[in-house]
């Protein structure tokens, strides 16, 4: 069974994802942004073997664990090509945002990209590339779960006026990749509380902005 432990790490409280295969022990990680030790402990606390640390996207926020991880765990770190050059924004963005003085991240190990399957323990890990927030943001489905990252967040949807962002990209994705799954499905966002498909499409005031 596919089991999910969320924790917010960081300033801005970005949530950092353990998913993995209760019976067998494999799992991911879905976003890195801070707080190595603290994401170490719950990989521990529940005994799971990573296999990689799977980025949303390349913001700050979601990103500078990620070093750190990579090390003690011994294992890869993937992220959208197209995310590249916001990866290399990394130690100038926390400057500017958060006034932390913070090394480059390493050079990814892998890309991930639209279609791509990412086995974990039994289960199937779809990725599925979702333009806007970043030119390189993805969202993960697992199973009747997606991480939506920065794209789709309980009653809101991700920001469009950083580098590489576009409002109409955002949108799009959300709408032919997102709201096409079932009402039921869980949302697991980059911040913030979980939802459900339903619920966003129902009561997130921003999606009233897309037709049909
Ligand atoms: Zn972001
Ligand atoms: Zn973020």
């Amino acid at each position: 069974m596919l089991r999910v432990e969320c924790i917010p790490v960081g300033r801005l409280l970005s949530n950092s994802y353990l998913l993995y295969d209760s019976r067998n022990g494999e799992g991911i990680i879905i976003d890195a942004g801070d707080d190595a030790e603290r994401i170490i402990k719950l990989i521990e606390m529940h005994d799971v073997r990573v296999k990689g640390v799977y980025l949303t996207h390349g913001h700050f926020d979601h990103v500078m664990a990620v070093g750190e991880l990579r090390e003690k765990l011994g294992c890869g770190f993937y992220i959208h090509e197209n995310d590249v050059t916001i990866l290399s924004r990394v130690p100038l963005d926390a400057k500017y945002f958060l006034e932390l003085d913070v090394d480059p991240p390493p050079k990814p190990d892998g890309w991930v990209f639209d279609g791509q399957i990412i086995r974990v323990g039994s289960h199937d890990v779809r990725v599925i590339h979702t333009p806007g927030h970043t030119p390189g943001s993805v969202c993960y489905l697992a199973g009747e779960a997606i991480f939506t990252g920065d794209t789709l967040f309980a009653g809101s949807i991700g920001r469009t006026d950083l580098p590489g962002g576009s409002l109409q990209d955002l949108l799009n994705s959300i709408s032919t990749k997102i709201l096409s799954l079932p009402d039921h499905y869980a949302v697991y966002p980059g911040h913030g509380p979980s939802s459900t498909i339903g619920a966003e499409r129902r009561l997130n005031p921003f999606l009233r902005w897309i037709e049909g």
